[in-house]
């Protein structure tokens, strides 16, 4: 599945939000958005004083956007988690949000092995990772409650890996996944539920562009 490789920054300047998408940097007054907070393009430092009314479907849109775009996702592939979340029993929103939070990379992000989702993403693309006992390559895998991640023998010589048990230990997890930072391994115990996950994100209206 195709990433975005374009301008990371421009994004979070795009929702008119920081969205937290370049791991240290975003904390440091290098932040793109601290120094220009207005939307990117020619037009961009006039828009933020124009008021303008923003309709339903731009609101809608954009809500949507905010999503993918914090979980690094592809339209189609978003779309797809979209169908399957509408399938799934329960409150679509939720099964949606749920499914992007147990992706393989954002689990890896969630148990404080890398910097951001995009290092996550490439590290496990990069073949660094088990998930109970095999390697897998694959960031889009959904995760299930009872999975392991370890980081590969092989991998651990690498310099990164060396010096990420103190820095991981340093990173709080969220209620749901168990981490040895020490052994560079952590397990999922439990499903995320929704106010494990960023109340910022509004699932609503991502249901609500689809539905259109
Ligand atoms: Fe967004 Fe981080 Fe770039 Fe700041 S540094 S604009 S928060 S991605």
């Amino acid at each position: 599945m195709s990433k975005y490789t374009g301008p990371v920054c421009k994004l979070c300047r795009r929702e008119g939000e920081k969205l937290f998408l370049k791991g240290q940097r975003c904390f440091s007054p290098k932040c793109a958005f601290e120094k220009r907070s207005y939307p990117p393009g020619e037009h961009g430092r006039t828009a933020q004083f124009r008021r303008r009314r923003v309709s339903d479907y731009q609101r809608q849109l954009r809500g949507k956007q905010k999503v993918r775009r914090v979980y690094g996702v592809a339209e189609r592939q978003f779309r797809r988690y979209y169908r399957m979340a509408v399938k799934r029993r329960g409150k679509t929103g939720e099964n949606l949000l749920q499914m992007l939070e147990t992706r393989l990379d954002n689990v890896v992000y969630r148990m404080g092995f890398s910097e951001s989702r995009a290092h996550a993403r490439t590290l496990v693309v990069h073949g660094h990772f088990n998930v109970n006992g095999r390697r897998t390559n694959i960031p889009s895998m959904l995760i299930r409650p009872g999975d392991e991640i370890v980081v590969r023998e092989g991998s651990r010589t690498r310099t990164y890996f060396k010096e990420l048990g103190d820095l991981a230990e340093s990173r709080s997890i969220p209620r749901w996944i168990e981490r040895d930072a020490k052994k560079l391994r952590g397990k999922v115990l439990l499903m995320p539920e929704r106010q494990d996950i960023d109340a910022s994100l509004n699932e609503q209206l991502i249901i609500e562009y689809y539905s259109r």
